[in-house]
């Protein structure tokens, strides 16, 4: 418990200045489109996809547990983990119930794999072709590297995995997941485990795996269930996160006093509640929980790089809190995360985190009646990613831990 360091503290209060931080951003909205979403997909808002149309989930698992009603979803990431061969999706659900804002329950997620054997084998196969070709091209290229620059031209990087975009390995950091064949949906490789784009010879097996396997048709599109209500959808597309460029212009979408960045000095910084608001007096959390809160001056400034994020991802990573003075603060400051009921002995790691530019996408074409109060959704989940049962489609479903920092008196303010 104790065991939150000022070492991690610190790590948690600095821009780094590279990140495995995936960001997922809002493209096209599904309404201007005639592309439907896949199960490769990430996206957020409209229906959810399931890995199996004769497989939902059981109702009550998407059901609010303050009003029971159904849930909507908020995001669906297409998450199949490196070195596995299974489909993998992670749901995050939210009440849209104006009266469920802060209820236990009302925000869920959502974890479900997909382990059909025939897939599996499917992906093997086309993940061996793919190495392999992936070997060959290697070859190719770096014999008429040799040959035409004599091999001094690009730098000693026997791969030439430089900065070069037509690098046919697809290690360019135009594209992070190594997935040039997805072909007309430049969504399809999303949020996948982040690969190391400069081993181009060991391709992500987590976009090789997504590559093999085949979307449904958007015909056999889950009708099983009921219609959920929904949010307006839009296909989201996926980079690394880069702290280079900063907008110079305030923030449209955090909608942050600026003099709340100009509060910050060292010793704010330093004496920080990043960790510590569980030995705080109340008093001194109210003060933390104000705009001298350093944990939200550094989510703003995080964030303020790249504002349009709507999602983060980073399996194994850390979770970018918005305050340090609520209950999920010191859950996760103190790795206090409930390991998964399903699976006792094992642990739940941080994987994503819904950002809340996403609120003004879905507030820009619904009105949406007192509005959304969550200011960020963090999920960890599963480990061994365990699913304890699947169905004769080979799907199961489990549900994640999901922490929602809601906005603050302060934050709804300066946000309405
Ligand atoms: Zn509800």
């Amino acid at each position: 418990m104790s065991g939150y360091s000022s070492e991690e503290d610190e790590d948690l209060q600095t821009i780094p200045k590279k990140s495995e931080v995936y960001l997922g951003y809002v493209d096209v909205a599904f309404n201007k489109t005639e592309d439907e979403p896949t199960v490769e997909d990430t996206f957020v808002g409209g229906q959810p996809i399931w890995l199996h149309h004769g497989s939902p989930p059981s109702a009550d698992l998407i059901s609010c547990k303050s009003c029971t009603n159904p849930m909507s979803l908020i995001v669906q990431a297409f998450s199949p983990l490196e070195d596995s061969l299974y489909d993998r999706i992670i749901y995050v659900f939210g009440c849209k119930n104006d009266q469920c804002n802060r209820k236990k329950g009302s925000v869920r997620a959502i974890r479900a794999v997909c382990k059909d054997p025939k897939k599996m084998e499917e992906a093997q196969n086309e993940q061996d072709e793919e190495i392999k070709a992936q070997l060959q091209d290697k070859l190719k290229l770096d014999n008429a590297r040799n040959f035409l620059f004599d091999g001094n031209k690009q730098d000693s990087n026997p791969f030439g995995a430089s900065t070069d975009s037509s690098n046919p390995f697809g290690g360019s950091s135009a594209n992070p997941f190594g997935v040039p064949a997805a072909a007309s949906n430049p969504f399809a490789s999303s949020a996948p485990a982040p690969t190391k784009t400069e081993e181009p010879a060991k391709p992500s097996f987590a976009s090789i795996a997504k590559q093999s396997a085949p979307a449904p048709k958007p015909k056999t599109k889950s009708t099983i269930t009921k219609k959920l209500p929904e949010y307006p959808g839009y296909f989201l597309y996926v980079d690394q996160e880069k702290f280079n460029k900063k907008p110079a212009q305030k923030q449209p979408n955090l909608k942050i006093d600026d003099s709340a960045l100009d509060l910050e000095d060292e010793s704010n910084s330093a004496s920080g509640s990043g960790s510590g608001s569980a030995g705080l007096s109340a008093e001194s959390q109210a003060v933390s929980a104000s705009l001298q809160d350093s944990t939200f001056q550094h989510f703003s400034e995080v964030i303020s790089y790249n504002p349009h994020q709507v999602l983060r991802y980073e399996i194994n990573g850390k979770p970018l809190l918005a305050t340090s003075s609520d209950e999920i603060a010191k859950v996760v400051s103190e790795r206090l995360i409930p390991r998964p009921g399903f699976n006792p002995s094992s642990e739940r790691r941080f994987e994503l985190q819904v950002m809340p530019k996403l609120i003004m996408d879905f507030e820009d074409e619904v009105n949406v009646q007192g509005g959304i109060e969550w200011v960020t959704i963090i999920v960890y989940t599963d480990k061994e990613d365990f699913t304890p049962e699947l169905d004769d489609n080979h799907v199961g479903y489990v549900e994640e831990w999901c922490g929602v920092q809601w906005e603050e008196p302060i934050t709804t303010k300066t946000r309405r």
